[in-house]
C-alpha cells in the first residue's frame, strides 16, 4: 500500500467514527507523525493531502525542514521538547502540541516574543500520572491553562495526551474521556466555550480516541508503515 492509500484508508475509519458522534472526517485534523520517515515520504503525504505533519526531535525535523519535507502542509512538533532546543521550534512550526510544563511555557513565551509572533500550542495531560512521561497532571492542567492565557505571545488552543502505551482498549478509552472532560471544563470557563482542539489518538486507538471527541488525531505507523528504531533510518 502507497501512503496515499494509507491515507485514503485512515480517512475513511476517521469518517466512521466521527459519523458515531455527530462529526464527519471533515472535523478531524490528521496529522501524519513523520518521525524517522525522509523528506520524500513527507512530500507523498503531503501531495496527498494530509492536514498536517507532526515531528518528534529537533534535530530531524530541522534537517526535514531544509530539505523542504514539508512544503504545502502545517507543520506540528509532538515530541519532548528540551527548554534549550525551543528557540529552534518556536516560529517554525503552526503548532507545538506538547507543551508539559510551565517553565517550557515560560519559554516558550520568551522565545515568542523575541520573535515579535504567538506561538499556538497544545498543552500536554499526562493522564495516567505516568512518571517517565512529561505533561501536566489533570489537576494541573486547569492552572497551566490560567497561565498560558497571561502569556501574550502564547496561544493555547487545546489539549494533547497520549494514554499509556500498555494500557489496554477500555482502560484507553476511559483515559480519553477523562481528557475530554478537561477539555470541555477548561473550554467554558476559560476560552468561552471557543471550540479546544483535541489530540489524542494513534495507529492503534484513533477510531477510540474520535468516538471519544478527538478533533485531531496524531498518526505514523498505519500511514507511513512501520518504523525501523534498530537502523535508526528511514522506513520502507
Ligand atoms: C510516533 C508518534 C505518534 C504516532 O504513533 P503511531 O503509533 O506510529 O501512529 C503519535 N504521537 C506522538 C507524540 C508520537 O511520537
Amino acid at each position: 500500500m502507497s501512503i496515499a492509500e494509507n491515507i485514503a484508508l485512515v480517512r475513511e475509519k476517521i469518517d466512521a467514527a466521527a459519523r458515531e458522534t455527530g462529526r464527519t472526517g471533515r472535523d478531524i485534523t490528521l496529522v501524519g507523525a513523520s518521525k524517522m520517515n525522509d523528506a520524500a515520504a513527507c512530500r507523498e503525504a503531503v501531495a496527498a493531502g494530509i492536514d498536517a505533519l507532526g515531528e518528534n526531535r529537533v534535530q530531524e525535523m530541522r534537517a526535514k525542514l531544509s530539505e523542504n519535507a514539508y512544503d504545502g502542509a502545517p507543520l506540528h512538533f509532538i515530541g519532548h521538547l528540551q527548554r534549550n532546543k525551543v528557540r529552534q521550534v518556536v516560529g517554525h512550526v503552526a503548532l507545538i502540541q506538547s507543551v508539559g510544563s510551565e517553565a517550557l511555557l515560560l519559554e516558550i513565551e520568551k522565545a515568542a516574543a523575541a520573535l515579535n509572533l504567538v506561538q499556538p500550542i497544545l498543552l500536554e495531560v499526562n493522564v495516567a500520572g505516568e512518571e517517565a512521561k512529561s505533561g501536566f497532571a489533570p489537576p494541573e492542567v486547569f492552572r497551566a491553562a490560567e497561565l498560558s492565557l497571561t502569556l501574550p505571545h502564547v496561544r493555547t488552543r487545546g489539549l494533547m495526551t497520549i494514554p499509556p502505551f500498555d494500557a489496554d482498549r477500555p482502560a484507553t478509552l476511559r483515559y480519553f474521556q477523562e481528557v475530554r472532560a478537561l477539555s470541555v471544563d477548561i473550554g467554558e470557563k476559560l476560552f468561552h466555550n471557543v471550540s479546544m482542539e483535541l489530540s489524542m489518538g494513534m495507529s492503534g486507538d484513533y477510531q477510540d480516541a474520535v468516538r471519544a471527541g478527538a478533533t485531531m488525531v496524531r498518526v505514523g505507523t498505519a500511514i507511513f508503515g512501520a518504523r525501523h528504531y534498530d537502523t535508526g533510518g528511514a522506513t520502507s
